[in-house]
């Protein structure tokens, strides 16, 4: 696990309490420098496009298998 911001420090999030949350590694990576309504819109998109392009080791892989399935 990692701690991810909702509101990316490129853009002015603050490394604070309300601004952290728990994530995966492969998830903070996913959501990149997205803020969190860009993120909910491409989610989907962007966890596939990370399956059938990224070169995930086999724990990530499943990871964001099972993260897909929860969005369907
Ligand atoms: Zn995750």
């Amino acid at each position: 696990m990692s701690l991810d911001h909702y509101i990316p420090r490129c853009r002015g999030g603050l490394d604070e309490a309300s601004n952290l949350f728990p994530a995966h590694k492969i998830c903070n990576s996913i959501k990149s420098n997205l803020m969190p309504d860009e993120f909910e819109r491409q989610k989907q998109k962007l966890y596939q496009t990370a399956l059938d392009n990224w070169h995930l080791k086999h724990k990530e892989k499943q990871i964001v298998e099972k993260a897909l399935q929860k969005m369907k």
